[in-house]
């Protein structure tokens, strides 16, 4: 029974949530390169928190009822319209709603029976699952291999008549390369397709880290063909999570993203977003957080991001057996392993307090790790490359991971379908990664490589199965 049989005080409470995350990885301070973003500013960070709470209890259901949610909406979607070559916006809680919404709206303006979606196999699994719940087939696209960029003759050879909507991103999270905007914008608009530009993660970086004297092609709503964009605030906006925007240069088809019912008794519904009651607070604390930093604020993040970026490449180059993937025009930065096995040493990295991102062989594309250079990570760039080229060493002396014989085999062959949650945990559990409850971390170099080994369609199974024991009871 986990409620308690009356109430708790709230010093109580709060030394709970305390001991609950004592073992979670830490939001602040850089050692984490994923997930979290950084100022280092802890005014900023006050500033964010304090708004969010003065929102938190205020509904964006009804913005009748609320005013104060549509006069923050409007400058925070303005704020990003004016970074991003205008538009018409909506506030949303993250990237893949705003995908989501950018789907439907593809979706329900071209009306086809057979609705199908051209992205390049970089671009964010938020479409797969935006195509999966609203029914809209997926055609995905490989990249060149050496810079990891769609290619625009492809995409024109791809669009078909069913063809809804066109996907490039700016950049690719995996390895930080920006599609080529422009030329897949021109074969879209020719072939009168619209044209989403996936820019959740650089949105709000790219401008900046051009101020700071990078070369940035042009992405944004000011591209020609470029019908509607993504933008997360809780990524380099440095926003508390639940923030992104989400503009179209036609408010025609921000209308075909909104939704409207009036087949029932209650009040009315009209949302611009998948939530209907939703708190304010997020939209308080990216207000707030946009407030506090003003352009010089992000101007000198900005700065500091692409110094610890061009530091970070030089350094990994510069260490036996790893080498960047691509050219990273951006501050996402990939590195994959020759003779050293990168799922090692990100568990040696882990076990010297710094959390680097497992990313799995995939396309064509070796397994790789990830770090999201950020705001903070200037102070300890040196620091991180002295542990990644110890960690390196590590991994090559331990060698690579070797998986017990026949084991992937054994799992791309089950059936998962009939084997229950417990079973499934004893499974792994006989193969050195126990999922019980108090069990601890497992070694994850041995999970990486036993999902790295397996087909794509059998990594999702595993993956679901995973979820499933963890959250069993
Ligand atoms: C993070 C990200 C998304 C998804 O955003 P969420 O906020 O995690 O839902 C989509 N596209 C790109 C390129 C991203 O980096």
């Amino acid at each position: 029974m986990n409620l308690p049989p009356a109430g708790r005080t709230t010093e109580d409470l709060l030394a709970e949530v305390a001991r609950l995350k004592e073992h979670d990885l830490p939001v602040r301070g850089g050692q984490v390169t994923a997930y979290v973003y950084d100022t280092g500013r802890a005014e900023v960070n006050d500033a964010a928190t304090r708004a969010y709470l003065e929102m938190l209890e205020v509904n964006c259901l009804d913005p009748t009822a609320f005013p104060s949610v549509v006069e923050m909406e409007r400058q925070v979607v303005g704020a990003v319209a004016d970074l991003l070559g205008g538009g018409h916006g909506i506030f949303t809680s993250g990237g893949t709603e705003s995908i989501m919404l950018a789907v439907k709206a593809a979706r329900d303006q071209a009306g086809r029976d057979r609705p199908n979606l051209v992205l390049p196999v970089t671009a964010h699994p938020a479409f797969h699952k935006a195509a999966h719940y609203l029914g809209v087939e997926v055609v995905a696209l490989p990249v060149d291999l050496s810079t990891y960029k769609a290619h625009a003759d492809d995409v024109a050879a791809a669009i078909g008549p069913d063809t809804v909507l066109v996907v490039a991103s700016a950049p690719s999270y995996p390895q930080g390369v920006i599609d080529p905007i422009e030329e897949v914008a021109a074969v879209a608009s020719a072939a009168g397709v619209p044209f989403h530009v996936d820019a959740c993660v650089g949105g709000w970086l790219l401008p900046w880290l051009r101020e700071a004297g990078a070369t940035v092609p042009p992405f944004d709503l000011s591209v020609p063909g470029v019908t509607s964009i993504s933008c997360d605030l809780h990524k380099f906006g440095y926003a508390p999570k639940g923030a992104s925007v989400l503009l179209f240069a036609d408010p025609a088809m921000r209308r075909r993203a909104y939704f409207a019912s009036a087949a029932w008794p209650g009040y009315t519904i009209i949302n611009a977003t998948v939530q209907s009651s939703r708190s304010a607070g997020p939209l308080g604390g990216a207000w707030a957080t946009l407030q506090a930093l003003g352009r010089q604020g992000y101007a000198e993040l900005g700065r500091a991001t692409l110094e610890a970026t061009t530091r970070l490449r030089a350094g990994l180059a510069a260490i036996p057996g790893l080498r960047v993937l691509g050219e990273p025009e951006s501050s996402l930065v990939a590195f994959a392993g020759d003779g050293v096995d990168v799922f090692v040493l990100a568990d040696e990295a882990r076990a010297r307090g710094w959390f680097l991102q497992p990313q799995l062989s995939y396309a064509g594309i070796p397994a790789n790790l990830h770090i999201t250079v950020t705001g903070v990570t200037l102070a300890g760039v040196e620091a991180m490359l002295k542990v990644i080229a110890e960690s390196a060493e590590a991994a090559r002396e331990r060698g690579p991971v070797v998986l017990p014989e026949g084991l992937v085999e054994l799992v791309a062959g089950l059936d998962l379908d009939t084997i229950d949650d417990a079973s499934f945990a004893e499974l792994s559990a006989s193969v050195g990664v126990d999922l019980r409850p108090g069990a601890g971390q497992p070694e994850m170099a041995m999970v990486n490589a036993v999902l790295d080994a397996l087909p794509p369609a059998s990594r999702e199974d595993v993956l679901v199965r995973f979820l499933s024991v963890i959250y069993s009871s």
